[in-house]
């Protein structure tokens, strides 16, 4: 199938590793042209290499540092992506991280933080590309968002009511864009990216592979796939709901977590 996303400017947040990595490789296979960000250099400029020893032809390929809940940062964005490419078709806002803590465990710093991180890290880039993205004839925004929207797990308590508000506020951007820019969001499971691999790093018993921890960890989450995602598969999610392919598509959320969910 033909995604239609030669020449189509995609911006990816969060570019440098996992999810956000898998999908700048997929939209550069699929012809788009693509800016990539995420807060260190060194990680964007390794990602840039790894593309590259994969043979992935990286002239279409943008990298700029920046933390997306840092206004002039995104504003600098906004304009390196003009500057090299003209245009904005696309918006993936991947960037971020999950917070462990139940609610006991955490402080009123800590809601404020993620509350910030999960919001801000949509709403501004959003805010940002949308006059570009309504120039555009395919105008499409990807919200990267978590399961725990609608099934909130009990250690990580205020990373699942932030993602419940994205969710809400992903529904209010579809009405408020349409007709000129679809918005559609993923629901993630467990996905083995950087992120695991940190907490494998963490708490993993002497000795033991990552393989066999994150089978570990699936079987005991009742995965019915039994297994961990791997990061190409929410990324061909996100390609497609981003692409013109997906064109009657807006407003909906899609689950990529391997039958986990208990919704019907
Ligand atoms: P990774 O840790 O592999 O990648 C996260 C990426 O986001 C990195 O490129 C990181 O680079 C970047 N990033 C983090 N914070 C910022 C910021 N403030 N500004 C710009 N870039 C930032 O994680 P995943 O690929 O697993 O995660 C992708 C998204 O999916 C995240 O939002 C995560 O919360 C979400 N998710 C993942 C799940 C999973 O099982 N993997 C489950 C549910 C949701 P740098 O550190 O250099 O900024």
């Amino acid at each position: 199938m033909d995604l239609k996303l030669k020449d189509r400017v995609a911006v990816v947040t969060g570019g440098s590793s996992g999810i956000g990595l898998a999908t700048v490789r997929l939209l550069l296979a699929e012809g788009a042209k693509v800016v990539s960000c995420a807060r260190k250099p060194e990680g964007l400029q390794q990602a840039a290499r790894q593309l590259a020893s994969e043979g992935v032809a990286i002239d279409n390929l943008v990298s700029q540092p920046c933390d997306v809940l840092d206004q002039g940062a995104v504003d600098a964005l906004v304009a390196r992506t003009r500057e090299a490419f003209g245009k904005a078709d696309i918006l993936i806002n991947n960037a971020g991280q999950a917070r462990l803590s139940t609610f006991a465990s955490t402080s009123d710093e800590d809601w404020e933080a993620e509350l910030r991180l999960k919001f801000f890290s949509v709403i501004r880039p959003t805010r940002a590309f949308l006059p570009l993205l309504k120039e555009s004839d395919a105008g499409a925004i990807v919200i990267v968002n978590s399961l725990l929207a609608r099934q909130p797990e009990p250690h990580m308590v205020c990373t699942s009511a932030a993602r419940a508000g994205v969710q809400n506020l992903a529904k209010s951007l579809s009405v408020e864009f349409a007709p000129e820019v679809r918005v559609n969001a993923i629901l993630l499971g467990t996905v083995n990216s950087g992120q695991w691999a940190r907490r494998y790093a963490e708490r993993a018993a002497p000795g033991q592979s990552m393989e066999d921890w994150l089978a570990e960890q699936a079987r005991n989450r009742h995965i019915p796939l039994a297994r961990f995602g791997e990061a190409e598969e929410p990324a061909a999610a996100i390609t497609f709901l981003a692409s013109p392919m997906a064109s009657f598509i807006t407003g909906a959320a899609l689950e990529v977590a391997g039958g986990v969910s208990r919704f019907a």
